[in-house]
C-alpha cells in the first residue's frame, strides 16, 4: 500500500496539547511514508544512502523532518472511531493494522473495504462472493445471484388473485389458468364469467341450469328458467286441480286430461256454481239482516223502497216463490220484531196477477215482557209517485189480527210461518195504470198502530 504524503496532510490531525514543531517557512519536505523510517542523521541506518552529504542545510532539513516524524498524530481513522495515536513516524506502521483502514476485497472484487467490514463484504455485498438461491440452490457469485433473484423459477411467489396459495415462479401461469380458486371461468350454461370458487353457487340458481321436470315426465332435462312454464303449459304429468275446484269439483289431472275434463263436465261445474250462487245469496240475506240489526228501526213504522224493480219483477215472474223480505223493525224500542214481505208475481189466490204482501212476526228480544196474542192493527200502504199530488191514489189496506190466528202467538225461536197479510193486495193491471212505479222502484209503508200497542 503507498501512500504519498500530500494524502496524509488532508487527513492528519493533532493532539491539542501537543504542539507540532512548525516546519521552517523556506524548507518544503516530503515524507514518504514507503520510506524506511526516519533515524537522526547521526544514528548508522543501512536504508540511508552512504552518499548521503550532510550539509548545513540539508542538515537543517533532516532536523525539521525528523522534529515533524516525532510529532504526535491521531489515526487518519481518527474520526471513524480509531482511538490510536501516536509519532507520526509510527503511523504506517498502525495502518497495516487498523482494523477501519480500507485494503482490497480479499475476493479480489476489486473494491477497498475497512477491515472491520471485510467479512460482512465477503458474506453479503461483495461481488465475487458465493452465494447459492435458496430457492433452487443453485451457486452464484454475488453479482449474478442479484440478477437471479427475481426470476428465479423455484421462488414461492404469492398468486395475484388473493386465492392465498404459494406457487413456484414457473408453475405460475399455469396455477392461474387452470388451478386457482380465484380464476375467472365461463358459466358452461350461460357463459357469463364468475370467480371459480363461486361458480357452484351460480349453478343454483343460473337460468340456463339444465334441471330435469320433477314429474319426470318424458321432457327430461330443461333450462331452469322455462321450468315454471313447463310446468304450467307443457308438462304432461303435473298434475293439475280443475278450474271449478273452489266451487267443490275435486278432478285433478295432467293438462290434457284437464282440458278434456272442462269440455266434458260443463253441466257438473254450472250446478256446483248453482249452489255456490245459492250460498252465497243465503249469506248476502244474512250478512243485510245482521246490517239491520245494526241500526233497527223502532218507530213502528217502515217504509220499505223496492229497488230494481223490473229486474226482482221479471225473476219472480220466472221462478216460482220469489219473496223479497224488508229488514225487520220493531213496534217500539221494546215491542214486538215485525219482518214485512212481499211476492212480486203474487201468491196464493194472488199468484201471476197481483203483488201479495205479508207480515211476520219475528222472535224479539223482549218477547217474554209482551202480551200475546200480538193484537195491533197492522196497515200497508203503496205510494202513488205521481207528480200531481191529486191524482195519487195511494192503495191501503188494513187488518185487525185474529187472536185465534196462530201467527200471532208468541213465534218460536225459528219462524217459518208465511205471516199474515194480502194474497192480492195490489193487482198487476193497477201498477201498469197508476205511478206506483218510478225510478225502477216501489214503496210500500208498513205501519203498525201505535194506539193498540201493549207493550211494557
Ligand atoms: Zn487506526
Ligand atoms: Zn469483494
Ligand atoms: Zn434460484
Ligand atoms: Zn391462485
Ligand atoms: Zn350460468
Ligand atoms: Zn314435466
Ligand atoms: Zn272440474
Amino acid at each position: 500500500m503507498v501512500r504519498g504524503i500530500s494524502q496524509w496532510t488532508k487527513t492528519l490531525s493533532f493532539p491539542a496539547r501537543i504542539s507540532p514543531q512548525k516546519p521552517n517557512k523556506e524548507s518544503k519536505f516530503y515524507v514518504d511514508p514507503c520510506m524506511s523510517p526516519i533515524l537522526p542523521p547521526n544514528s548508522i541506518n543501512d536504508n540511508i544512502d552512504k552518499t548521503f552529504v550532510i550539509t548545513d542545510e540539508s542538515y537543517q532539513e533532516m532536523e525539521t523532518k525528523k522534529a515533524i516524524m516525532e510529532s504526535i498524530v491521531y489515526c487518519i481513522h481518527h474520526k471513524d472511531g480509531c482511538k490510536w495515536s501516536d509519532e507520526l513516524r509510527k503511523l504506517k506502521a498502525h495502518l497495516n493494522t487498523c482494523k477501519h483502514d480500507a485494503i482490497p476485497c480479499n475476493n479480489k472484487c476489486g473494491a477497498m473495504i475497512p477491515r472491520v467490514l471485510m467479512e460482512d463484504h465477503l458474506k453479503y455485498t461483495c461481488s465475487q462472493r458465493r452465494a447459492r438461491c435458496e430457492s433452487c440452490s443453485k451457486e452464484f457469485t454475488g453479482q449474478t445471484l442479484e440478477k437471479h433473484i427475481g426470476s428465479c423459477g423455484y421462488e414461492l411467489l404469492y398468486c395475484e388473485n388473493k386465492c392465498g396459495m404459494k406457487v413456484q415462479r414457473r408453475h405460475l401461469d399455469q396455477h392461474k389458468l387452470g388451478e386457482c380458486v380465484k380464476r375467472l371461468v365461463a358459466c358452461r350454461y350461460c357463459n357469463k364469467e364468475f370467480v371459480f370458487d363461486t361458480l357452484g353457487t351460480h349453478h343454483a340458481k343460473c337460468g340456463h341450469f339444465p334441471v330435469a321436470c320433477p314429474h319426470r315426465c318424458e321432457t327430461g332435462v330443461l333450462p331452469r328458467e322455462d321450468l315454471e312454464i313447463h310446468l304450467k303449459n307443457h308438462c304432461t304429468t303435473y298434475l293439475l286441480s280443475c278450474n271449478f275446484k273452489d266451487a267443490g269439483c275435486s278432478f285433478k289431472g295432467n293438462r290434457f286430461a284437464l282440458d278434456k275434463h272442462l269440455e266434458e263436465s260443463t253441466k257438473t261445474h254450472l250446478s256446483l256454481m248453482c249452489n255456490v250462487v245459492t250460498k252465497q245469496q243465503h249469506q248476502i240475506a244474512v250478512l243485510k239482516s245482521a246490517m239491520a240489526k245494526l241500526s233497527p228501526n223502532y218507530t213502528g213504522t217502515l217504509i220499505w223502497k223496492i229497488s230494481n224493480y223490473s229486474s226482482k219483477m221479471s225473476e219472480a215472474k220466472a221462478k216460482e216463490g220469489i219473496e223479497l223480505i224488508s229488514p225487520p223493525f220493531y213496534t217500539s224500542q221494546y215491542g214486538y220484531k215485525l219482518q214485512a214481505s212481499v211476492f212480486l208475481n203474487g201468491n196464493g189466490t194472488g199468484e201471476g196477477s197481483h203483488i201479495s204482501i205479508y207480515i211476520k212476526i219475528l222472535p224479539g228480544e223482549y218477547d217474554a215482557l209482551l202480551r200475546w196474542p200480538f193484537s195491533h192493527s197492522v196497515s200497508f200502504t203503496m205510494f202513488d209517485q205521481t207528480t200531481q199530488p191529486d191524482k195519487a191514489c195511494n192503495i191501503v189496506e188494513s187488518f185487525i189480527p185474529d187472536p185465534t190466528w196462530k201467527n200471532f202467538q208468541r213465534p218460536s225461536r225459528e219462524p217459518d210461518s208465511l205471516g199474515f197479510g194480502f194474497p192480492r193486495f195490489v193487482s198487476h193491471e193497477m201498477i201498469k195504470k197508476h205511478h206506483f212505479i218510478k225510478d225502477n222502484a216501489m214503496f210500500i209503508r208498513v205501519k203498525v198502530d201505535p194506539s193498540k200497542i201493549v207493550a211494557v
